[in-house]
């Protein structure tokens, strides 16, 4: 059943004083019956006084310990799973199949870390052993806070990989729950509650906070305790926390995964040789309702002979098409007002919404593009730009035009060789992934994932939120001179017991000291 309350260190708190709300239905755009309190700062403050107090203890436990918590939370999701996709559906719209889907690949994310933790390369240990006897490895930075996504209610909120990779890393974790699927995330809670009493972790690690106002977010980033935050959303909510956390006595990291448009550059032979490029992008632009963070938001076309309309080509997949409606109410109300904006801008060439759904594509010439800053602003949603440019130059002083993205695509075909390098050298600064074929939405959870990408697309570009790199984030690095074998931990002791590769003095090897 769902509760509303709060879940501080293994217990679910009610207070008389909390403000209440409800989540949304977004098809009946009417509330839910449940009524959800939010945190109250007594609450904000035990959770983070347990979490501190716990961090000794489960930043010592064995990565094999972590790994076997890890999986209880798998198992546990297992046992709530047809509760926390009824409830995903009713609070976020998104249909049958995606909610599997993505239930699916939380799962998988989890698996990662759990393969992670048994090899333990992540500890990243050196040791050297001439002059004074050195050894480094990295060690877990204490409790992290982090905010649940709108956009995934599970692989990017509550057991999300922000909270996974924490977890891993051996720090406890305040979650301050999406407030548009706040039942989904009680849920979810529920689940890694009993995976830590399974799992007999102290309690501490792990609490769950609701609210729907600025103030818990900002009490939970600014508290003394906290060490450490992971946030997806907005540009304004993530750039307005990182400014919090740096206005502290002690600043401390936020990792935030903001906008991003994602622009795919089609050049001049592509365009003109594939005839399903019009159906991919459209497929892309409009999957899940345009609630990617990696939905390309920009196609920028180099159309030299002028005979190629791809705005009014992928207007023809739009018409007929079928869309669930927006995660909430307030953020489909958001798109359609930066639509209505953009409709009164007479700089662009055209605009067309689609009768039967929300999505929506326009086009605009290259020298207007680069006169109005406004166009490269994120529309979150269903909604692409059109670039149309008549030389290469246009092309590159596109890209050179561009804020920091998530990913940047280049779809050419072999003539356009030269292009496509000269390109690549450009949005290197400007991306966190760089695609050859195919569309930006759909990110692999592998080591070799980057999920992230310069200012703003992230408020720090040398570290990803997807993949198992994502650990790295919560690790900082302690290095031990002249310490006894017995008080060192595990990953640095001379006999090797984890049978970690290594690097000794220049040399990588998983051999004993
Ligand atoms: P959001 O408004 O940034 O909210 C995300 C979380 O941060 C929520 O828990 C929110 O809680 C909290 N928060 C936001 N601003 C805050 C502030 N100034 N101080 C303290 N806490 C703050 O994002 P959203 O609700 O997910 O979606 C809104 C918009 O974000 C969308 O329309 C879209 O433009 C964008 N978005 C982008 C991405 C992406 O990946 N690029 C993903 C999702 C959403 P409270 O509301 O309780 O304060």
């Amino acid at each position: 059943m769902i509760s509303g309350k709060n879940l501080v260190a293994g217990k679910w708190l009610h207070s008389q004083d909390a403000k209440q709300f409800k989540t949304i239905d977004p098809i009946l755009d009417k509330p839910l019956p449940y009524d959800f309190q939010e945190a109250t700062s007594h609450q904000i403050s035990a959770a983070l006084e347990a979490a501190s107090k716990s961090f000794e203890l489960f930043a010592h436990t064995s990565f094999m310990q972590r790994a076997a918590f890890l999986e209880c939370i798998q198992e546990e999701l297992d046992v709530l799973q047809e509760d926390i996709l009824t409830t995903y559906t009713t609070e976020s719209a998104l249909p049958e199949g995606r909610a599997k889907g993505e239930f699916q690949r939380t799962k998988d994310q989890i698996q990662r870390f759990i393969e992670l933790l048994s090899e333990g390369s992540f500890a990243t240990a050196s040791i050297h052993t001439q002059g004074p006897d050195l050894r480094k490895a990295l060690h877990p930075i204490g409790p992290v806070v982090v905010f649940g996504a709108s956009n995934f209610p599970l692989a990017f909120s509550t057991v999300g990989g922000d909270t996974i990779s924490a977890f891993a890393a051996g720090c406890p974790v305040v979650v301050k729950a999406h407030p548009y699927h706040a039942g989904t995330s009680e849920w979810v809670a529920q689940a890694i509650a009993n995976a830590i009493e399974k799992s007999k972790l102290p309690l501490g690690i792990f609490s769950h906070l609701g609210g729907q106002s600025h103030e818990v977010g900002s009490q939970l980033v600014c508290h003394p305790l906290t060490k450490g935050v992971g946030f997806t959303g907005s540009f304004s909510g993530g750039k307005a926390l990182y400014d919090l956390a740096q206005k502290r006595e002690e600043p401390i990291p936020v990792f935030a995964e903001m906008g991003s448009i994602n622009p795919i550059f089609v050049l001049e032979h592509k365009l003109q040789s594939d005839s399903g490029l019009a159906e991919a992008l459209t497929q892309s632009v409009t999957l899940g309702t345009g609630q990617f963070c990696t939905n390309p938001g920009l196609i920028v076309a180099c159309n030299p002979s002028g005979k190629i309309d791809l705005s009014s080509q992928i207007k023809k997949h739009l018409e007929g098409m079928q869309l669930p409606p927006m995660v909430h109410s307030n953020i489909e109300k958001q798109y359609n007002k930066q639509l209505s904006l953009l409709k009164l801008n007479d700089k662009l060439n055209s605009i067309h919404t689609s009768e039967s759904c929300l999505a929506a594509v326009a086009s605009v010439k290259a020298a207007q593009f680069l006169k109005d800053k406004s166009f490269s602003e994120e529309v979150f949603g269903p909604f692409t730009l059109v670039v149309d440019c008549k030389t290469v130059d246009e092309v590159f002083e596109v890209a050179d035009s561009l804020a920091g993205q998530l990913t940047a695509t280049i779809l050419s075909e072999t003539k356009d060789y030269e292009t496509s390098k000269g390109l690549l050298i450009k949005l290197q600064s400007k991306a966190g992934r760089i695609l050859f074929e195919g569309v930006p939405t759909g990110v692999a959870v592998t080591q070799s994932m980057h999920h992230g990408g310069p200012y703003p697309a992230s408020t720090d570009s040398r570290f990803t939120s997807v993949g198992t790199d994502a650990i790295y984030r919560w690790l900082r690095p302690i290095a031990f001179q002249d310490c006894p074998n017995e008080l060192l931990p595990d990953t640095l002791k001379n006999e090797n017991p984890l049978g970690l590769q290594r690097n000794i003095d220049g040399k990588l090897t998983s051999a004993a000291l």
